[in-house]
């Protein structure tokens, strides 16, 4: 039995139980309070919880041959042949280095924001699954991105959670005599000590750096401390932990890394240190340093607007860069400076710009969708050649975001190990309609249950009554086509697009023949005012007498909110001002769990959107017609094509109540984009493109 808890220990420090279904479910068998209160959070469960009730529980629901077999599935997976190794070479050291600021990995580890982060995160499970030798840097955040709660007076709040440590799959890095690893950096005025914590995914390693010892100034303790917080000298700092930081820590571990991989501009100053040591090893000049390394770094960018990006004044960057240019590098600060300048004709000479630098080094570009390819190649037109941002359109790790339902109905027909097979989807049309329809039910159902049980613990907090508590059964209808939106609040992304013909929404919402609700949620950025009040917008409608019960609001969008939006939703709207959405991911996440997609043309769905599987909003994009115009314009078009098409196609059953149509539109929808819109496609992509291209 003592064993069996070491087993279960084992099965916490990898995250590979956050995409296993029945690691999951065990956790929640065991004792699903506890398992709630620990946040989804294996280890917290382990050190927390008494060991006898442990043991009893194990023994008494009989769970000791369910560890097991999880157990040595998971010993499976890692000892498996993969795709990297049958394709390529076999290798245990890291030959890829991937570098992001960010990392949504499970909802426990908070040292992630949105969109960027869930993908680095997903990058690495798939790059695990395939036997990628890659390596992930990142930041260890004390802090993670905030809990967002909605004020009685439908104003978003913000509360920041510390990341305990002790209680995370985190174990400290160690040199052979078991000493702390500690890296130095030298910034103005003193060294910064980091230390390095290790985070295993699946047979993926992440390395954390953390800047939090006591041989800094309380100062410097500060810098890893929370994420996208604080000014731009912050920012800075954080960087160059990142960037120079993960350098020295690869160099430390004497990796002989072929590949490095810049996911979004934050960690761009690793091209420096690479140039630095490639001088001192080789003894050649900066130029020539600077045109070796060149060939080994790839850049992602994530955002077509050059408002996304990190800017630094020329103060800044001298502060932090004269000594290591001089010192270090043997160049001058102002000869670094122009790295972050496209066009070296100083142009615009305050402004060092992160995205510069890193395309000025980098050999391989890409842009996350073929829309944002374009667009980038426009947006920074590059003199050299038009043509070297190339894309590689996102995906999303399909596992991570199946229900547990969805994935027993496909264990029924295919096979236990089929979510490893990518040319499964071919076989979809083998599953019944009405196992497809009884899965969709079933994942509404749960939908549901969360939000009515998220709104109830909300309730109970503000001191509701008991006649109170029980009208949360009156929120939302299994019945009802159920229509998500989650995402982060920013202005082009119009979460009120939906409302801006009240009278209209509320026609079709009024509809008792054929009901329609909305889920609503997302964060808005602490400063963004605007953003904010678009929430608010929101929250009013939602206690709107017409619209109440009907339109709700989940708070503190998160991966766990996210999960169970997208599975529970059956339809995903998107609506974007169109180019600006680089690719979006969340619709991605709703494909296998039986969702279909509703939207603007922008980034992924471009190029995913095809009549049998989905529907499109028409976007205008025509600079004589005014904003307001276009997002009228763009709103009917929305509304017309509800009306016209999708809510007659769902409530169009036959005799025995399916929606025959809509069935027919699911199965299309997975077949042809479940096989290419996943990290697995994604991440074969990287390897074969970029990666092993690497010369
Ligand atoms: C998937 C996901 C995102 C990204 O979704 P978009 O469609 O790009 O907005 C953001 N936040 C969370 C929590 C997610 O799970």
């Amino acid at each position: 039995m003592q064993n069996l808890l070491l087993l279960l220990k084992e099965i916490s420090f990898n995250l590979y139980w956050s995409w296993n279904k029945d690691a999951i479910e065990l956790f929640n068998e065991i004792n699903p309070d506890f398992w709630n209160w620990s946040g989804h959070n294996p280890v917290k469960f382990m050190n927390e919880i008494n060991h006898n009730y442990l043991l009893d529980a194990i023994d008494r629901k009989n769970l000791g041959g369910k560890i097991l077999t999880i157990y040595k599935d998971f010993k499976k997976y890692l000892d498996k042949d993969k795709y990297f190794g049958e394709k390529y070479y076999k290798t245990d050291e890291p030959q890829i280095a991937y570098f992001s600021a960010e990392y949504g990995l499970t909802e426990c580890l908070k040292i992630y924001s949105g969109g960027l982060g869930v993908l680095s995160g997903d990058h690495l499970k798939s790059s695990s699954d395939l036997g990628l030798p890659l390596m992930g840097v990142g930041l260890a955040y004390h802090y993670g991105f905030f809990v967002q709660m909605i004020n009685s007076n439908g104003w978003q709040t913000e509360n920041y959670e510390i990341n305990e440590f002790q209680n995370l799959p985190l174990n400290l890095l160690r040199d052979d005599n078991f000493n702390p690893v500690r890296l130095e950096i030298n910034f103005p005025g003193s060294t910064v000590f980091v230390q390095v914590w290790v985070l295993l995914i699946g047979n993926i390693k992440l390395y954390l750096l953390d800047t939090t010892l006591p041989e800094n100034t309380v100062e410097d303790r500060r810098i890893t401390d929370i994420l996208y917080g604080g000014d731009t000298e912050k920012r800075i700092s954080q960087e160059i932990i990142l960037g120079i930081g993960g350098i020295r820590l690869i160099e430390k571990l004497g990796f002989d890394i072929k590949a490095f991989h810049l996911n979004e501009g934050h960690s761009a100053f690793l091209c420096f240190e690479r140039i630095k040591n490639y001088m001192t090893k080789n003894k050649v000049s900066y130029e020539e340093a600077k045109a070796a390394c060149y060939n080994s770094n790839i850049f992602t960018t994530h955002t077509p607007v050059p408002a996304g990006i990190d800017i630094f004044t020329h103060d800044l960057f001298v502060k932090y860069f004269r000594k290591y240019a001089e010192e270090e590098i043997g160049v001058s600060v102002e000869h670094l400076f122009l790295e972050g300048d496209l066009t070296k004709d100083q142009i615009d000479n305050d402004k060092f710009n992160m995205a510069y630098l890193a395309i000025n080094n980098s050999n391989f570009i890409n842009g996350v969708s073929k829309l944002h390819g374009e667009v980038s190649r426009k947006m920074w037109m590059l003199s050299d050649n038009k043509s070297r941002i190339e894309s590689i359109t996102n995906g999303v790790h399909t596992p991570s975001y199946l229900s547990a339902n969805s994935n027993s109905v496909y264990c029924r027909y295919f096979t236990k190990d089929w979510i490893y097979d990518e040319n499964i989807w071919n076989r979809i049309d083998e599953i019944a309609d009405e196992d497809i329809w009884a899965m969709r039910i079933f994942n509404k159902h749960s939908l549901i249950e969360f939000c009515r049980e998220s709104i109830k613990s909300k309730w109970i907090l503000s001191g509701a009554d008991k006649i109170k508590l029980a009208e949360v059964k009156g929120i939302l209808s299994p019945e009802a086509l159920t229509i998500g939106f989650a995402r982060r609040f920013a202005t082009y992304k119009r979460g009120n697009l939906i409302f801006r013909d009240l009278d209209r929404l509320k026609k079709i919402i009024k509809n008792t023949s054929m009901p329609v609700q909305f889920v609503f949620s997302g964060k808005a950025h602490p400063k963004d005012e605007g953003g904010k009040t678009l929430i608010a917008e929101i929250i009013s409608y939602s206690q709107d007498e017409d619209l109440k019960n009907k339109i709700i609001f989940l708070d503190n969008y998160d991966i766990n909110v996210a999960r169970h939006l997208v599975e529970g939703c059956d339809l995903w709207l998107n609506n974007p001002r169109r180019p600006l959405e680089a690719s979006g991911t969340s619709g991605m996440k709703v494909i296998a769990n039986g969702g279909l997609n509703f939207s603007i043309l922008d980034g992924w769905w471009d190029e995913g959107y095809s009549p049998e599987l989905g529907w499109k909003i028409n976007s205008v994009m025509d600079e004589n017609i005014s904003l307001e115009q276009r997002d009228s314009m763009e709103a009917a078009s929305l509304y017309d094509t509800l009306e016209n098409e999708i809510i007659p196609m769902f409530y169009l059953r036959d005799s025995k109540g399916m929606p025959v149509q809509w069935i027919k539109k699911i199965k299309a929808s997975i077949k042809q984009l479940a096989p290419f819109f996943n990290t697995g496609r994604m991440v074969k992509e990287y390897c074969d493109r970029f990666y092993m291209k690497v010369k």
